[in-house]
């Protein structure tokens, strides 16, 4: 019989009752490995009202003893790596170390959480008036809830609960239907650690459930990462509420090659940012511009060899570099890209079409062989949409200013790079291309975690970016405190606006 999952509210495993589950596969093997209960706008509710419960005590708790709690789950999490990754590949189909590198990169967040006492800290001038002080705190919102995509299963709920708890707020996670194992564990831990049961849930779900965390007036703020027509809804439903949201959406990346490049480092790049987790990342490049018909030639001729050799498998076989796609529907949409592109008249220099796995047992998973398309133009509709699959398309410039137009004019803004050895063209892109985040001879560009995540344009809706500082003023609301001491001092009525004199 088929495991069935469970959500996870006030500090429990619970089994779904809404009679409605999802299967999740093995997409190495095509198997279904486990259901997943979509849960029902009541046992949401449950959750919310677990949360709602824990948050006085949590909130109240010092800064510095939350602190404490996260530096046990970094230690708690760290010591399960290799297990979390290995059933997070085994959900989503990224290779082991891959895996390995979401569970590091959500943790990387939980080590700036541990640093919370010192981001909380408010601000203090004495004197403002006479005898008058001001001060400002930051206060944490209650429950808030964070709903995420399937390609991140451990760094992006770790992006959201991470600073939210270290805030001193409650939280929901409505995670990913199809990989849901690895944040249900997270949540485990986490109690592990000391938080508080009910601090932090996990309810698997759908749209009901995303619904009712938008409607409910419990929940103060929601957390969203996702495709752009669901980031939209999302954020759209919280605002009707009044409700504090960041949605991101997806992303067309463009990596923009000029001739003086190291060639050598530039085919690494591209390889590994556009195949890498079979293109499933939101910081992939799916788009090479290089600058002149010489360069693309040459890239082209480099790229062919290599892709013939990429080694595409079971997402556990230390082999593998390359592992299948998440579902056999995200793959077929994937190929519906790919017969777009012929039929727009880009020319298929590589077909993934045709790729077969042997492995015995792996025959029938999700598998896509790396794809590439050259003489793709910006009019072509495979150039304007989120592909979100191992295909590669290559867009010609004839200049720099042509390349740096093609990321800055396209609808999506999350990432971009540029590779080149001239210091004066590479400042300049960075300053002037109208995206979010700028790699320079960095292929996928996500930043520390010590700064803050976001894109632009139609890859981000609301204005406070994930995690970092942005992500505590998200995460908190600032008080301001005007207070007058001695209590000696007496004004007498006053029927003007306080000033410091005139
Ligand atoms: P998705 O939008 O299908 O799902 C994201 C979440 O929304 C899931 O929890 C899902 O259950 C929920 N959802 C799906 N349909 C819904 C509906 N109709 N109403 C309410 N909720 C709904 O995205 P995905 O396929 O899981 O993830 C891939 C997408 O995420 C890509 O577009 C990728 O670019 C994007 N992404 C963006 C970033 C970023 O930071 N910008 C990071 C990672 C992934």
């Amino acid at each position: 019989m088929t495991r069935e999952l469970h959500h996870f509210i006030g500090g429990r495993q619970v089994a779904g009752t809404s009679g409605r589950f999802l299967d999740v596969f093995n997409p190495s093997s095509g198997e279904v490995q486990a259901k997943t209960p979509l849960a029902s706008r009541d046992e949401v509710e449950s959750a919310i009202a677990a949360a709602e419960k824990a948050f006085p005590e949590w909130s109240a708790t010092p800064a510095v003893k939350r602190a404490r709690v996260m530096f046990r789950f970094l230690e708690l999490v760290t010591a399960e790596k290799d297990a979390l990754a290995t059933v997070l590949s085994s959900e989503h189909g990224k290779v082991f170390e891959d895996a390995r590198g979401d569970v590091q990169r959500g943790l990387e967040v939980i080590e700036f959480a541990c640093g919370i006492p010192h981001f909380m800290k408010g601000e203090f001038a004495d004197n403002v008036a006479t005898g008058i002080d001001v001060y400002s705190m930051r206060k944490p919102l209650g429950v808030v809830a964070g709903i995420t995509p399937f390609n991140f299963p451990a760094m992006i709920p770790m992006w959201m609960f991470g600073i939210a708890l270290a805030c001193g707020n409650t939280m929901v996670i409505k995670p990913s239907e199809k990989d849901p194992s690895v944040p249900l564990r997270l949540a485990e831990l986490m109690i592990e650690a000391g938080a508080p049961e009910g601090v932090l849930n996990v309810v698997n779900g759908d749209k009901e459930a995303v619904d009712t965390l938008i409607e409910d007036p419990r929940v103060k703020a929601l957390a969203f990462v996702g495709s752009t027509p669901i980031a939209k809804y999302v954020y759209a439903g919280a605002a009707a509420q009044g409700k504090r949201c960041q949605a991101m959406g997806g992303a067309k990346n463009h990596m923009v090659i000029l001739p003086d490049a190291d060639l050598d480092q530039v085919v690494d790049a591209l390889i590994g940012s556009a195949f890498g987790s079979a293109g499933e990342r939101c910081m992939a490049n799916p788009v090479a511009v290089p600058v002149g018909d010489e360069l693309a030639d040459e890239i082209v001729r480099r790229l062919v060899p290599r892709m013939a050799e990429l080694k595409i498998g079971p997402s556990l076989d230390p082999a593998s570099e390359m592992g299948p796609l998440v579902t056999a529907a995200h793959r077929d949409r994937v190929i519906s890209y790919i017969e777009m592109g012929v039929k727009e008249g880009a020319k298929l220099v590589v077909d993934g079409r045709d790729f077969r796995c042997t492995a015995q047992g792996y025959e029938n998973g999700f598998y896509l062989g790396a794809t590439l398309f050259d003489h793709v133009t910006p009019d072509m509709q495979s150039y304007q949409d989120e592909i979100f699959g191992p295909v590669l398309q290559i867009v010609r410039a004839k200049n720099f200013e042509e390349a740096m137009a093609l990321p800055s004019k396209h609808r999506y803004g999350n990432g971009t790079s540029i590779f080149t050895r001239d210091g004066d063209a590479a400042r300049e892109y960075a300053d002037k291309v109208n995206v979010g985040q700028v790699g320079i001879n960095v292929p996928i560009p996500v930043p520390a975690s010590f700064f803050s995540f976001g894109g632009w344009k139609d890859s981000a809706f609301g204005d406070l970016n994930q995690y970092g500082t942005e992500g505590v003023r998200f995460y908190t609301e600032l008080k301001k405190v005007t207070s007058r001491w001695p209590t000696g001092i007496r004004a007498g009525a006053e029927f003007h606006i306080p000033t410091t004199g005139q």
